[in-house]
């Protein structure tokens, strides 16, 4: 890589190009691991240079717009990067038509197509890609595609030449474009668009904006639609119908927003999102017979896990009888040392029959979630909130009344991963106390917790406000 880096300093100045650059803040998943090197071309002319300097060196680029499409591995990325989004050098129109670099944003595009007076791009506001990118996945949304405007576009090929292609030469289809297969880099395209009234334009992408806004989860990083539309099927509907929504491998979840996005709570790696989308592919396909594709484009090295991965689900009525298992498999576990077997069934029969089982999961203020170690069942979680749902009947509380671990799948970071959903849980709430469930026998837990600071309160809970809680410093700690 070092001649490449030398030859390629010749052609781009050398603050535009990175060693060893870490992708994540180049895509809106904020994940990926390292590109050998990352290149950011600010003209055509540079762009072209940059190609002719890698064909010598028989390199083929990937080509990088705004990154809202792709998950990039841990692993990173052998060889080099371009990053096009700086490629910003024209933006013109002629009567209707208006043409622009393939770096813009589609939100600089339709918002520069509305302050002259045109029509047609009102659809693309919200879609937080680039123009190249944008062109090549033949993006879309509300009715509007692509397609219905684009009449012509410039790509760079592999030896630095420049093309022109027409509308015809497109070959656009459902999140495709001829540079699929052809490889060539969108650098300028040409729309065709209709005069309007820029007041009705501006109303329209209000609207589109509020619509996404209220559907989508843009409070979290994600790369949008996770699977491509399977025939007859909408994958959110399906998804959603199997109750998978807050499906999650660490950071990692299936929306409780909208169940079509995988996003990214906060830290989230590759791994954990493969694992939250091979698991909705395995669950729907089981469920439906509908195999999943990813709409997001898989890049990159994979990274090997360290460590189990732990799959959590929400619990549904179906799940009940493996539930009561779980719950007296774990109580007996825990409890068995001072209690007789017909006390521990006592127990069983009272608190976890299938009747109270069902009411609980029924409660709107109460979430159960099972964790999975491998398809095997490992641990669960019960939380609650609201008014007087806490133990202690405290106002507005959040608290984790039940975690439990199998011990057999003590020390896989299973209680870990529980705990951190809960916490995402509590997060996402407006509460005044959060419970983190620590009974006066449990002396570990009461160290632990004593450790960081957290207050006793009452004869044996440990509580703590939310602005004590120093959670990063506490999941540190392997539970
Ligand atoms: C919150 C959110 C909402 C979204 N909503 C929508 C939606 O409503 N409709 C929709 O269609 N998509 C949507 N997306 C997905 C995404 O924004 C689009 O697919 C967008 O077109 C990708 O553009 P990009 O520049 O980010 O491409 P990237 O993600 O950077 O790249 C995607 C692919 O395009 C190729 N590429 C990028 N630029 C060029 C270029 N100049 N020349 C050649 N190849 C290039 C890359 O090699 C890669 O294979 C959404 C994403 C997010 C995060």
């Amino acid at each position: 890589m070092n001649a490449v880096w030398e030859a390629l300093q010749q052609v781009v100045p050398v603050d535009r190009i990175q060693r060893d650059a870490m992708l994540a803040p180049f895509t809106t998943f904020q994940i990926g691991g390292p590109a050998d090197l990352l290149v950011l071309p600010h003209s055509i002319r540079e762009l072209q240079d940059c190609m002719r300097v890698l064909h010598d060196h028989k390199i083929e680029p990937f080509v990088l717009g705004l990154g809202s499409n792709v998950l990039i591995q841990d692993g990173g990325m052998r060889g080099v990067v371009l990053c096009l989004k700086e490629l910003q050098e024209e933006q013109y129109h002629e009567g209707t038509t208006i043409t622009m670099s393939a770096g813009y944003t589609l939100k600089e595009v339709s918002e520069y197509a509305q302050r002259e007076s045109l029509s047609g791009l009102e659809f693309a506001i919200g879609i937080p890609g680039s123009l190249g990118g944008a062109v090549f996945m033949n993006a879309g949304a509300y009715d509007g595609e692509m397609d219905q405007v684009v009449i012509g576009v410039d790509a760079v090929d592999m030896q630095g030449h420049l093309h022109h292609y027409n509308r015809e030469d497109l070959q656009f289809a459902y999140r495709h474009s001829r540079f699929h297969e052809n490889h060539e880099i969108i650098v300028r395209v040409t729309m065709e668009l209709q005069e309007g009234n820029p007041d009705d334009i501006q109303k329209r992408m209000d609207e589109l904006t509020e619509k996404r806004e209220s559907k989508q989860p843009l409070e979290h990083a994600s790369a949008g639609s996770t699977f491509k539309r399977p025939p007859g099927y909408y994958a959110g509907t399906l998804i959603d119908q199997t109750g998978l929504k807050g499906l999650s491998v660490g950071p990692a979840e299936v929306s409780v927003k909208h169940a079509g996005f995988v996003v990214n709570r906060g830290g989230a790696t590759a791994n954990d999102v493969l694992g939250v989308i091979h698991e909705v592919q395995k669950r729907i396909y089981a469920g439906h017979g509908v195999q999943l594709e990813p709409e997001v484009r898989i890049l990159g090295e994979a990274q090997e896990r360290t460590s189990s991965v732990v799959t959590i689900v929400r619990a549904k009525e179906e799940d009940i009888p493996a539930l009561s298992k779980l719950c007296a498999d774990t109580f007996r576990e825990t409890f068995s040392h001072d209690n007789t077997e017909e006390e521990l069934q006592a127990f069983f029969d009272e608190t976890y029959n299938h009747n109270i089982l069902k009411s609980e999961l029924g409660d709107s203020e109460s979430e159960t979630y099972l964790a999975y170690v491998e398809d095997e069942l490992a641990g669960y979680l019960k939380v609650n909130w609201g008014d007087a749902q806490t133990e202690r009947e405290l106002v507005n509380a959040f608290e984790v009344q039940r975690l439990y671990v199998l011990k057999d799948y003590h020390g896989q970071g299973v209680g870990k991963a529980l705990f951190e959903k809960a916490l995402r849980i509590a997060e996402s709430g407006d509460f005044d106390w959060a419970w983190l469930g620590v009974w006066e026998k449990n002396y570990k837990a009461q160290h632990f917790y004593k450790c960081y600071g957290f207050e006793k309160f009452g004869e044996h809970q440990f509580i703590v406000t939310p602005e004590k809680a120093d959670i990063d410093w506490l999941l540190k700690k392997s539970l």
